[in-house]
């Protein structure tokens, strides 16, 4: 990027500030006092103008790295508020908490229509209380498949149900935070195949489930039947 030839040897300390300053207006503060320090320095003991200028660049290359280094990386996508699945690309939710399902059942739950691997996301602050996972032989997994309840402090608990993979490091009896992702939606347990959606339960204060369309905030990609 800069010259060291002999013309660039004779250019003073200032000018070689200046043209590190034109090129990276955001390193001119950095490198302004480093230029300073090393000239007097080169000054004190007698050291050539040449061993100073190239001390600037080589310092003035440094700061330029450090500036970019302590760019703020680019914000990972946010989830929804109040919301537990990524709405895109589809997201169709199904008012069809308390409909009829065999065995006397009613659907304790709404239906988030979506497509094969839409994250899904932690409602709360809570701990992941208990977990069933596609065959292996608990209540929940004939029904829910890969599924999750996560409880939070007080006794709230949302369950989360058909999904195609857990979140790897994931475990039962783990703390989460609100917007974690906590695993992907799928058609596991009794969704169907290839009939892709998050079933969704809240229970508050730990109690009969309620009609999720009541407390969540849909986004406005979404659409509800
Ligand atoms: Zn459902």
């Amino acid at each position: 990027m800069f010259s060291r030839s002999k013309h660039s040897r004779h250019r003073s300390v200032a000018a070689l500030v200046a043209a590190v300053a034109g090129l990276v207006p955001s390193a001119a503060l950095a490198v302004a006092p480093l230029a300073a320090r090393f000239t007097a320095d080169a000054n004190a003991a007698g050291v050539s103008p040449a061993a100073a200028d190239l001390a600037v660049i080589e310092g003035g290359a440094a700061a330029t790295a450090s500036a970019v280094r302590l760019q703020p990386p680019s914000p990972p996508p946010s989830p929804p508020a109040n919301f537990p699945m990524q709405p895109t690309p589809r997201c169709v939710v199904l008012d069809n908490f308390g409909d009829p399902r065999s065995g006397g059942r009613t659907h304790e739950g709404a239906d988030l229509m979506a497509t094969l691997g839409q994250e899904v996301y932690a409602m709360a602050d809570g701990v992941l209380v208990y977990q069933s996972k596609v065959g292996d032989g608990t209540n929940g997994s004939a029904l829910g498949g890969n599924l999750w309840k996560l409880q939070a402090a007080d006794g709230t608990y949302y369950i989360y149900a058909h999904l195609s993979a857990f979140v790897p490091g994931l475990v039962k009896g783990q703390q989460v935070y609100r917007g974690q992702v906590l695993g992907f939606v799928g058609d596991t347990g009794n969704a169907g195949p290839g009939n892709y959606h998050l079933h969704f339960e809240v229970h508050p204060g730990g109690g009969a489930a309620v009609n999720p369309l009541r407390v969540l905030t849909i986004p406005a990609g979404c659409t509800v039947y």
